[in-house]
């Protein structure tokens, strides 16, 4: 017994049942990643964040996060308003490919 910890996703009309600690269900946060405000500006910015967050490190973790971050976004089918070949070429240039 007791309360489930799960409840719906926030977009408006999705009936997807998530955990508690999320606010919208994996598709439905795609969905706004590849809506505006997310273009290929703001995805070049998520890539010059990309393993800042561990200093005594950062150099090691940034290309082993770059590399999974390409091998991710390789079979990515839904760019939204991201120039994808762009961002493709910059993480290749980054990585020596
Ligand atoms: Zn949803």
């Amino acid at each position: 017994m007791g309360v489930p910890l799960t409840k719906y996703c926030s977009t408006p009309g999705c009936t997807t049942k998530i955990r508690v600690n999320y606010k919208y269900c994996k598709v439905c946060a795609d969905d706004r990643r590849n809506q505006k405000g997310w273009g290929t500006e703001a995805e070049m910015r998520f890539l010059d964040g990309l393993g800042t967050w561990n200093p005594e490190r950062p150099a090691m973790d940034r290309t082993r996060l770059l590399k999974g971050y390409y091998e991710g976004v390789m079979n990515r089918k839904r760019w939204g308003q991201i120039d994808g070949q762009k961002v493709l070429d910059r993480v290749r240039g980054e990585l020596g490919l």
